[in-house]
């Protein structure tokens, strides 16, 4: 059976990134038990945390949804797709 890289497959994807317009943002107070999960569960690794702090990036967005599902009540202040074209753009190798 042949394994499927999953970076290698992500990294085949382009992004058209709206840097004026985040598509998604963190409520300013951030509940650390709420960042865990989207940690855990963010299929592009977006959320991280260090001895600095939180951190997300909305630029590597592949528009899955999950971090709406799971936290739109709690640490996710605003879910938007991104406007027009821009987004991840899909490539299959
Ligand atoms: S929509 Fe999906 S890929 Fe984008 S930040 Fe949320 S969990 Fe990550």
């Amino acid at each position: 059976m042949n394994k499927v890289n999953v970076d290698l497959k992500l990294g085949l994807n382009k992004f058209f990134v709206d840097e004026s317009n985040a598509h998604i943002e963190l409520t300013d107070k951030i509940n650390e038990k709420e960042f865990k999960k989207l940690e855990f569960a963010c299929p592009a690794g977006l959320y991280k945390k260090d001895e600095s702090g939180f951190h997300f990036d909305y630029a590597g967005c592949l528009e899955c949804g999950t971090c709406r599902i799971l936290c739109k009540d709690t640490i996710i202040k605003k879910w938007e797709y991104p406007v027009g074209t821009l987004g991840v753009e899909y490539r299959n190798g």
